[in-house]
């Protein structure tokens, strides 16, 4: 690990080395003091958009599907990715925590928002379990606006990074606390469990009450163990607050809080469904994004914002390849509001990338539905027909993948919500919703458990007698109930040519895209490791940064 804190130190000091000569006649004394200290700022604003789970593999999904499909909805344009991949600069970056092969999404966006190695599922906290300033206190510290905007909820991993430290990202009360304590200007996201008192859950009351204040919205609970209202405390604290899209569009201040939804937000398949309904009370993940970019560019100094498309990671998760398509989507829709947004101006960076992939996921050849012959028109085959010897996968798959009607989540939420928990009833909802349809006897093996061979009782995941019956990589399923959908994923697979070797996370590097000015974006033209990546990031802004570390 020494050697990547003496890499990571190595790019800062060119860095500092590019920040003295680009100002104007600085002295030696002065460049010095600058160098170990405090870097000149090169640029106004950061907008850092992660992925969660999005590796090289769900990018090149949203490439061929874009470029392939036939009916693909970009008709021949370019994904906003591609675009800002063209005129920015494009680097990888490996993401593992240290001493270690991979990482969780606490950890790795703590790289990023802190620059430093940190500690496994904690929450802004380095591998000596020491507090860590993330880019978002220091960018206030600047005098900028700061900004958290996630799909996800607002106390998930990948955000809280950003404006907590705790010592495990399951903490999501205290996260909820300290996120509001902490002075996020802008905080769009679900999640209002963690930030209404307990007795919401026991007491009519008050559920009503707070059912009122975000005018039924949606439904309410609490995951608090105490009485506070950290929404009375967040009103205290000079927040307008938003519970939907109505109310959303309807503030006016600098300083928001939105939660809509009690837990995750939509996922990708139902906000693109939602879209037509008028009435629809969540707002999408661009329509978030918009407001926080308007609100916090009111501030002359600049600002600090990340948006988290982070249910990539939870539809990688699940093994289900058309949800994964679906939320690569509304990412690369946020990017064109963003690369839209940013034309023409000389003052911010935009990063786009992942904090590890998910599941492993690939396109792959099989040896089933082998492929027809075919006459080509050249002279080669000499009347020969060419006949590949396996299955490449047909690009209407694609298509097929676009068009799945609920991701696997809903599928199971609407299984067993329904009356009958039998084979058959799953399979008929699985091919009411999905053109990749199953058989009675793949709904019989995805509903078969086995007895648990890495049962430990005293493990949140691994407590229960029987898991599902995953028969490949069995360890490496590690969410009990949910590796159902799994095995649906499984079901689906060969039809897909799609392969997956994980319900966890992979160890590859994942893609970096910066866009912006050229003297900024070059220093991501490399190979970094995540926390480098944050460092520069602190460094662009003029951040203070401790070489010690
Ligand atoms: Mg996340
Ligand atoms: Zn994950």
């Amino acid at each position: 690990m020494k050697l990547m804190i003496c890499r990571s130190i190595g790019v800062l000091v060119t860095l500092f080395i590019l920040s003295c000569s680009s100002s104007a006649a600085v002295d030696d004394e002065q460049a010095h003091t600058e160098a170990t200290d405090r870097a000149t700022p090169e640029v106004r604003n950061i907008i850092l958009v992660i992925g969660d789970g999005m590796g090289p593999q769900q990018i090149g999904l949203l490439q061929q599907y874009a470029r392939q499909a036939p009916n693909s909805i970009y008709e021949g344009r370019p994904t906003a990715w591609e675009m800002m991949a063209d005129q920015g600069v494009f680097g990888m970056a490996a993401t593992e925590a240290q001493g270690v092969l991979t990482v969780d999404s606490a950890c790795s966006a703590t790289h990023l928002a802190t620059g430093t190695m940190a500690a496994l599922e904690a929450v802004g906290v380095d591998v000596r379990g020491e507090r860590v300033p993330t880019i978002v206190e220091v960018a206030r510290e600047l005098g900028k606006s700061t900004g958290l905007v996630s799909d996800t909820r607002i106390t998930h991993a990948t955000p809280a990074a950003f404006a907590a430290h705790t010592t495990h990202r399951s903490r999501e009360n205290e996260i909820a606390e300290q996120m509001l304590h902490n002075q996020v200007d802008v905080m769009l996201s679900g999640g209002l469990r963690h930030f209404l008192p307990r007795s919401v859950a026991a007491d009519d009351e008050v559920a009503q009450h707070y059912l009122e204040m975000i005018d039924h919205a949606y439904s309410i609970s609490s995951s608090r163990d105490d009485e506070r209202d950290l929404l009375a405390e967040a009103r205290d604290g000079g927040y307008e607050l938003a519970f939907d899209r109505h109310q959303l569009s309807q503030t006016e201040g600098d300083r928001l809080l939105g939660l809509f939804s009690h837990s995750g937000m939509l996922d990708a398949i139902a906000e693109r469904r939602s879209r037509d309904d008028v009435d629809r009370r969540e707002p999408t993940l661009v329509e978030m994004s918009r407001i926080a970019l308007e609100r916090l560019d009111r501030n002359e100094e600049g600002f600090f914002l990340m948006i988290e498309a982070g249910q990539i990671d939870w539809a990688a998760h699940n093994n289900d390849a058309g949800t994964l398509l679906h939320e690569m989507i509304r990412m690369d829709e946020t990017l064109a509001m963003l690369h839209q947004w940013a034309q023409g101006r000389n003052d911010t960076l935009i990063i786009v990338t992942a904090d590890h992939e998910t599941g492993g996921f690939g396109f792959s050849y099989s040896g089933v539905n082998l492929p027809e012959p075919v006459q080509l028109p050249g002279s080669v085959f000499d009347g020969q027909v060419h006949r590949p010897d396996y299955n490449f996968g047909s690009v209407h798959i694609l298509d097929r993948l676009f068009e799945q009607k609920l991701s696997f989540s809903d599928i199971f939420r609407k299984f067993y919500d329904g009356g009958d928990h039998s084979p058959a009833a799953l399979q008929s909802i699985v091919n009411d919703h999905s053109s990749f349809e199953i058989t009675l006897d793949d709904a019989e093996a995805i509903l078969r458990d086995r007895p648990n061979p890495y049962r430990d009782q005293t493990h949140p995941y691994l407590k229960a007698e029987t898991i599902p019956d995953v028969q490949d990589f069995s360890a490496f399923y590690v969410y009990g109930e949910e590796s159902r959908r799994n095995l649906l994923g499984r079901a689906m697979a060969t039809e897909q040519n799609v392969v997956w070797s994980t319900g966890t996370h992979t160890h590859t590097p994942v893609p970096v895209v910066a866009w912006g000015p050229d003297h900024v974006t070059a220093h991501f033209d490399r190979y970094l490791h995540l926390s480098d990546v944050g460092q520069i990031m602190i460094a662009l802004l003029g951040g203070t940064l401790d070489l010690d570390r």
